[in-house]
């Protein structure tokens, strides 16, 4: 396979872009070797600089539940554009498209878009503080809410709660103002609001956590969490930037007939433009700017081509739901994998997998039932092994997310040729770069 053109433009890159890309995984840092640059994409397919196609199944982290080039989306994007492309006014698009989501989702019932995931969970943040007067934000480790600095902590090595930076330049005044508490582990959940749920503003939680791995959790978690936040006189927020629209379209809200205070969207709402929203119960949002106290502002917020894609898309996804239909085609993926992995000697394989998200682990998992519920259940060699793995496919012409703790993300596009040819391409992987350690 071919790669100097990729090769060359990333050692251009390097010189002018922090590790020569703009969003860090896209680096390939967690799997080694250049990353592709890609040059198009299509249908469930991306095609590199160098000529190469790939069966896609990161599309774009997950907003591209149709594939690429949606001839919808496309045409709704097209048609915006003939209008102008950012007017810093008021105009139509966003409000069809909040009327189309407060219509459909009940805990919904005012919506603000914003340009990311990360700026969607810091306004609702932000809101939640001005709701209660209170400062801190109970997270789980497993976790991942953007690149704000207050969810860029960890669990501290001391008092295990208490949070620590996990990134050069976040202050750990602010650090100290997020509470962590394991994800899968009630007493400690338990204990946690116990001691600090007077001072806790808002609990934050990926209800089907998809960041670090796919880690789903008991029944009833939810539920529970919901119930010690309203006695604590906590909000809950749920962030639904990965689940939303993807595993249904009320993500797991919708899914589990849950009701969050506030909760957070991205990818799939933007239909592959930068889209976030926050949104929730009205008196909630209604401490927004202008209509309250909260400020909240942006230049490009609700940009018209943008709001074009998101309608599209979740009006596309509404008249033709995709999602049985995505999870049989994942399960059945994950049979076939586990049976390839099986014959060739590798009985520690097994796909998670939730809807249309996926998520390949190798290793005995040490759990009751298998099932990798925390980061502290992956394991040990699950990076070592995904990154053999992933440069066998991608010899082969199958793109992964390149990290072992990202999840796959599966479309409509994606035929059963993709699938078979998938399948083949991974048992003869596993054949060439075996997954024993
Ligand atoms: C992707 C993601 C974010 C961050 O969204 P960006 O658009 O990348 O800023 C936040 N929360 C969750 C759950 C996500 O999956």
């Amino acid at each position: 396979m071919k790669t100097e053109v990729s090769q060359s433009l990333f050692e251009r890159a390097l010189k002018v872009s922090p590790g020569g890309v703009h969003s860090p995984v896209r680096a390939f840092r967690g799997v080694g070797g250049p990353p592709r640059f890609i040059r198009e994409a299509d249908g469930s397919r991306i095609t590199d600089v160098d000529g190469n196609s790939y069966i896609d199944y990161c599309m774009s982290w997950g907003p591209l539940l149709f594939g690429h080039q949606d001839p919808e989306v496309r045409a709704a994007v097209d048609e915006a554009l003939s209008r102008g492309w950012s007017y810093g006014a008021a105009e139509a698009g966003s409000l069809e498209l909040a009327e189309f989501i407060v219509q459909r989702l009940p805990w919904v019932q005012k919506i603000r878009f914003v340009n990311s995931g990360t700026e969607a969970v810091m306004s609702a943040l932000r809101v939640a503080r001005g709701a209660t007067g209170r400062s801190k934000i109970l997270k789980f480790s497993g976790c991942y809410h953007g690149h704000v600095d207050s969810m860029l902590v960890k669990a501290g090595s001391g008092l295990a709660e208490m949070a620590s930076p996990d990134s050069a330049g976040v202050p750990p005044q602010t650090a100290a103002d997020t509470l962590v508490a394991p994800l899968d582990d009630p007493a400690q959940l338990e204990a946690l609001w116990a001691t600090h749920g007077g001072e806790i503003a808002a609990v934050i939680v990926e209800p089907l956590p998809a960041n670090n791995g796919l880690l789903p959790q008991r029944p009833g978690f939810l539920q529970s969490l919901i119930q010690q936040a309203h006695k604590a006189g906590a909000l809950v927020i749920f962030d639904e930037v990965i689940s939303g629209f993807r595993i249904g379209f009320g993500g797991m809200a919708g899914e589990l007939g849950l009701e969050p205070d506030l909760v957070t969207y991205g990818k799939v709402i933007g239909g592959g433009f930068p889209v976030g929203a926050y949104g929730g119960r009205a008196d909630l949002m209604d401490l927004v700017a202008p209509a309250g106290p909260v400020y909240q502002a942006g230049t490009l917020s609700a940009n018209s081509v943008a709001m074009a894609a998101g309608l599209a898309m979740l009006r596309k996804l509404e008249r033709e739901p995709p999602y049985a239909v995505l999870q049989q085609r994942v399960n059945a993926l994950g049979s076939a994998l586990t049976a390839g992995a099986a014959r060739n000697g590798i009985g520690d394989f097994g796909l998670q997998s939730h809807g249309s998200l996926f998520w390949p682990v190798f290793g005995k998992v040490g759990t009751a039932d298998g099932v990798v519920r925390a980061v502290e259940h992956v394991p040990a060699n699950q990076a070592r092994r995904f990154t053999r793995l992933f440069h066998a496919l991608l010899a082969r012409g199958v793109y992964l997310a390149p990290s072992g703790f990202e999840v796959g993300f599966l479309s409509t596009a994606h035929s059963d040729a993709d699938l078979e040819t998938t399948v083949a391409a991974f048992t003869t992987a596993l054949t060439a770069a075996p997954g024993a350690d």
